[in-house]
């Protein structure tokens, strides 16, 4: 891959999903409504698929336009309000 085409794809990904997993309380509703995005852990806790973990035990992961509304959806559902999605181009804290 070229770097230009390295370049676009990481301008391709507009919002920042975030998971403050030591407050997650394990309910799956994510996982269940955004199942290619959210998975649950054999810990009881769920996780965002192909993530990465930071050191303060939260989660996050980078993602498209197009697959937004899954996660907003999923942010939605969560009884706790543990799922975090930023718009990284204007810092607008979504949810
Ligand atoms: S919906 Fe919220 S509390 Fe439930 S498993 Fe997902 S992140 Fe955890």
């Amino acid at each position: 891959m070229t770097e230009e085409m390295q370049t676009m794809q990481e301008s391709a990904k507009k919002f920042k999903v975030e998971h403050d997993r030591p407050n997650c309380i394990g309910c799956a509703a994510c996982a269940a409504v955004a199942p290619d995005f959210w998975t649950m852990h054999e810990d009881g806790k769920s996780d965002i698929v192909g993530c990465k973990k930071r050191d303060d035990e939260w989660e996050e992961l980078d993602i498209e336009e197009k697959n937004f509304k899954e996660n907003k959806e999923a942010a939605d559902s969560c009884p706790v309000n543990v799922i975090h999605i930023t718009n990284k181009e204007t810092g607008e804290k979504i949810i």
